[in-house]
This record gives structure tokens, C-alpha cells and sequence, in this order.
């Protein structure tokens, strides 16, 4: 064991103590709250399935509670004006820095995402705060719409309360994403987090209310996704719905919020091609294959699952993949030599090691890994796993496995390699390799996904659109985008005073 790992061990332990064998509350204006159903269940770490602790779960009554306090903090929080809740949000940027590392430490040990990731996403999580917090002042700026004889103008406000449902990949930084451009225009949020990584969230409530948050304008229930989350779907306060996660879980949501017209933007699902032409640079190309399927678990919206491979290279690429994966270092998320650590949840693990099985049955072949890694017996650890010779009609082509997993398939030029990338229910992301620069933007107009990225790794720049097309989402955010969802537009019209009103009833 290195010093380091050591160390993070010895930390995380200390960390955890708040949480070990007691009952995570929820946070609801201003305070933890215990809840209203006298219900938890238990949470436990990846590392070896033990029990940290229980977690209240929320019923109707908690969302209900916390709606109201979202709603009472609404008028306050939104006249707020601009400069001041951008210094508040840059408050909360600063707490979020100040405990990184324990947001890291915890983060790894209770959703089993490497350490080396998880302290590079805590600090993202304070860069989104910052980003939104610089953008508040203006958030309510419009657009000047002059007429001959009248002058529109337009104006933004926040649409009020809203919800914000997270999944449990990358959970603090993810809930970030959402919440700082959502203060920053002015609502109120009420978070139900993910219930596999319910801690993080908790945290970020009360690092915001250290830094001055008003009660109510941050609030965290806690829960199951078909009690506590359905609730706030279904919540009349609540005017719109952020939500991360699985597709099916997305449509549900729809049908939940319709009864109250609830606006969603959701970012969902992929299965994201990454398109390795014969003339690209293949260093750096296999570079990004292996960051892009295999870092943070693999559990990764923007994973790049599908490799498709031009057949002049195949062999060649192939073989310098295979050893890459062989060579990844699976290990204790909390070790910061680990590249892959343990699957979230052991029925996401068992889901993952399922198509093990599928792969072959469907007529793949697996060329490095497919099977389960335990360490000492303990733990949702799968080795990194390959499979080559694949089509894209096989289920391990067209369904999102979320793990350390990559499906390579060949094709022979453009054209093919279009219809492979886009014959799927997916489009969230698209990544192409070339050095022929027409061929890079050809790719990429043709490619169904919200974002592709050109010889490069998902790289992401925060005023840029995020989010996916067909199944992997409705909606973008990042910068303006995000608060076109969070804000309703106003059109003024002034007259001029010189047009001719309709006159009736004169005769
Ligand atoms: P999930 O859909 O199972 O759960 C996400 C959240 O929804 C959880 O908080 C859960 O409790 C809640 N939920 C579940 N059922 C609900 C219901 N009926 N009503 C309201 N809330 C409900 O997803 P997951 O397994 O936690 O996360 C993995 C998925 O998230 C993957 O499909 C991944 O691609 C997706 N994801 C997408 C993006 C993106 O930006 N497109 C980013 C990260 C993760």
C-alpha cells in the first residue's frame, strides 16, 4: 500500500464517521431533517458491499415539505439582485474548494469512481458554481425587437422552484451542473440525489448554507427514484424538471409531470461512436479510445462504448488496444494508482458482467477481460473488458452497458462508417479521428448526436451546448442555453404612440 493510498484510506475513515451506522437526513429550509416516513434504507460501499449507513427515505410528505420551502424562498431568492447572488454562489464556490478533497474522498469511497477522477470533479463542481455565479447578473437580459411603431423588447425571469433529479455517476459534480446555473437565474431547487451516492449531495447543502445561502433555496431530499423523485415530478410547485439519467427513467418523468405541465430537460443514455479513420494520428487516437471507455468506471454518459475501427488499421489498432486494456490498473477507488475501481451497485454488476455472456452468445469475441475482478473476494470489480469482432446489431453494440466495457467494429469508408454511428436509438456524443480535415467536418455534420468532438476527448467548455439527441435527451445545457430552461421570456411591446388602434363600435 503507498503512502498515499494510506493516507486517503486514513482520511476517508475519519470522514465517514459522521455517516457509519447512522441515518443520512435529508436537508430541508435551512436544517438536516429526518424525515417524515420513519423509513431508510441502507447504503454500502462498491469496495466490498459492506453497509456505511442508512439513508432516510423520502416520502411524498418530505417533497411536499421541501417544495413549500423552495416556494416560500422563491420571492426573496429571484429579487434578489444579480451581483449579490453571484458573490453567495461564489461563496459556495469557495466552500466546495475548501473541502475538495474530502468531497473526493468520500465521493470514491461511496460510488467506487477512482480517486485520481473524483478530485479533478470536485473541483469542477466549484468551477460550474463559478461559471453561473459570473453569469447571474445578466442572466436577465434579452433582446431588443424594434417595429415600426412599437418597440419589443424581452426580459427573462426564473421560472421558479424547480427539481433537480441526479444520477450516480460523477454524482457531486453532475449535480453541480445543474444547480449553479438554476440559483444563478434565480430559482429555488429542491435535489433529489441518486439513492446509490446519496452523500456528496448533502454536503453541497450544507456547504451552501455555510456560505449564506437563504433557508429554502437549497433544499435535499433524499430517496427512492419511484417515491421520493416521482413525488417531486408530480409536485405543483415545482415548475420544471432537471434530470440526469437512464431513458426509460426519462419517460416516466414525462408521464409524472404532465398533469402539471412540468418544462424537463433531459440528459440521458448513449452509446457513443468514436470513429478512428486509417489516416488519423493513432497515438493520440488510442489515447482517447482507452480515456474515453474506460475512465471513470466506463460509467459515463459520453463514454465512447462503440469503436468503429476503418479495416486497413484494424489489426494494428486493435492490437496496441488489447494491450492497453490489459495493462489498466483495477484497484481500491481510494488508491490513487487505481485507473478502473469497483461498480457502483452489485445489481449494476451483475448487469454488467451479464453481457459477458451476450457478447459470445451473439457472436462477438472477447479479446481481453470479461469477467469479474474481486479483490479478496469483495467487491463489484470487472476486469476491463474488449470484445472485437462485433456488428452492430448485437446487443453489446445497441445497449448502453455503462461499465468498462468497449464493442469494436470495422467498416470500410465514410459512408459505412456513418450508417454504423448512426444506426442506433442513441445521440448523445460522436468522436472522430482523421488528419483529412474536410472528412473531420463531413463526420460531423452527419452524425445524429447533440455533441461531437473532432480529434479530441470529450473536452468540455462551459459556455459550449451540452446534451443529446433521439433517446439521449431533450435540451442543452451550459452557459445561455442553461438558462433558456431555467427562465421563462417576456416579450414587452410599446407602442410608439403612433399606430391606428382598431376602432369598433363607432358605426
Ligand atoms: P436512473 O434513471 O436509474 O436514476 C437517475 C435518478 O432518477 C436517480 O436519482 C433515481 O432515484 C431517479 N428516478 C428513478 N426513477 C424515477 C422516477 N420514476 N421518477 C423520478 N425520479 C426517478 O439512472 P442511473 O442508473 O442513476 O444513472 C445512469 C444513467 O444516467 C445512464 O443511462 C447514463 O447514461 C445516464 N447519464 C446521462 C448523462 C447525460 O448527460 N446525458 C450524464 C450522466 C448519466
Amino acid at each position: 500500500m503507498s503512502n498515499d493510498f494510506e493516507k486517503n484510506c486514513q482520511d476517508a475513515d475519519q470522514l465517514l464517521k459522521r455517516f457509519r451506522n447512522k441515518t443520512l437526513p435529508h436537508f430541508i429550509n435551512g436544517k438536516s431533517d429526518v424525515g417524515r416516513s420513519g423509513q431508510t434504507f441502507d447504503n454500502l460501499t462498491p469496495v466490498d458491499n459492506s453497509i456505511i449507513g442508512d439513508i432516510a427515505s423520502g416520502n411524498s410528505d418530505d417533497i411536499d415539505a421541501a417544495c413549500s420551502s423552495a416556494q416560500a424562498a422563491f420571492g426573496e431568492w429571484k429579487s434578489m439582485p444579480g451581483k449579490e447572488r453571484k458573490a453567495l454562489l461564489h461563496k459556495v464556490a469557495d466552500g466546495i474548494v475548501a473541502r475538495a478533497r474530502d468531497i473526493a474522498l468520500i465521493e470514491s469511497y461511496d460510488s467506487g469512481q477512482p480517486v485520481r477522477f473524483m478530485s479533478k470533479a470536485a473541483i469542477r463542481g466549484a468551477a460550474n458554481f463559478r461559471f453561473f455565479a459570473d453569469m447571474a447578473p445578466t442572466a436577465r437580459d434579452g433582446q431588443s425587437l424594434p417595429a415600426d411603431e412599437h418597440i419589443n423588447y424581452t426580459v427573462r425571469q426564473p421560472i421558479g422552484p424547480v427539481g433537480v433529479i441526479t444520477p450516480w455517476n460523477t454524482p457531486f459534480m453532475l449535480s453541480t451542473w445543474k444547480i449553479a446555473p438554476a440559483l444563478a437565474a434565480g430559482c429555488t431547487v429542491v435535489h433529489k440525489p441518486a439513492e446509490w451516492s446519496p452523500y456528496t449531495a448533502m454536503m453541497l447543502s450544507e456547504i451552501a448554507h455555510e456560505a449564506g445561502l437563504p433557508d429554502g433555496v437549497l433544499n435535499c431530499v433524499q430517496g427512492l427514484g419511484e417515491s421520493a423523485g416521482k413525488a417531486l415530478t408530480e409536485h405543483p410547485a415545482i415548475k420544471a424538471i432537471a434530470f440526469v439519467g437512464e431513458t426509460t427513467t426519462g419517460s416516466h418523468i414525462m408521464r409524472q409531470g404532465a398533469d402539471t405541465l412540468k418544462r424537463v430537460h433531459f440528459e440521458l443514455g448513449g452509446k457513443n461512436p468514436v470513429i478512428v479513420f486509417d489516416d488519423a494520428d493513432l497515438e493520440r487516437a488510442l489515447d482517447a479510445v482507452v480515456f474515453m471507455i474506460y475512465s471513470l468506471n466506463g460509467e459515463r454518459c459520453t463514454s465512447s462504448s462503440r469503436l468503429l475501427i476503418q479495416e486497413s488499421i484494424h489489426e494494428e489498432f486493435t492490437a496496441k488496444l488489447a494491450e492497453r486494456v490489459r495493462n489498466l490498473k483495477v484497484g481500491h477507488p481510494l488508491d490513487p494508482a487505481t485507473e478502473v475501481g469497483p461498480l457502483v451497485h452489485d445489481r449494476h454488476f451483475k448487469k454488467v458482467c451479464s453481457f459477458f455472456d451476450i457478447a459470445t452468445e451473439d457472436g462477438a469475441r472477447i479479446a481481453v477481460g470479461g469477467k469479474a475482478a474481486p479483490i479478496d473476494g469483495k467487491g463489484n470489480y470487472v476486469e476491463p473488458t474488449l470484445f472485437v469482432g462485433a456488428r452492430n446489431d448485437m446487443r453489446i453494440a445497441q445497449q448502453e452497458i455503462f461499465g468498462p466495457v468497449l464493442t469494436a467494429i470495422t467498416f470500410r469508408d465514410e459512408q459505412e462508417a456513418i450508417a454504423i454511428a448512426n444506426d442506433i436509438d442513441y445521440g448523445l456524443a460522436g468522436y472522430v479521428w482523421t488528419n483529412d480535415i474536410g472528412r473531420g467536418h463531413r463526420m460531423a455534420h452527419a452524425m445524429d448526436a447533440g455533441m461531437i468532438w473532432v480529434n479530441s476527448e470529450n473536452n468540455r467548455h462551459l459556455p459550449a451546448p451540452f446534451g443529446g439527441m433521439k433517446s439521449s435527451g431533450i435540451g442543452r445545457d451550459g452557459g445561455d442555453y442553461s438558462f433558456e430552461f431555467y427562465m421563462e421570456t417576456k416579450n414587452i411591446c410599446v407602442a410608439m404612440g403612433t399606430h391606428r388602434v382598431p376602432q369598433l363600435g363607432k358605426g
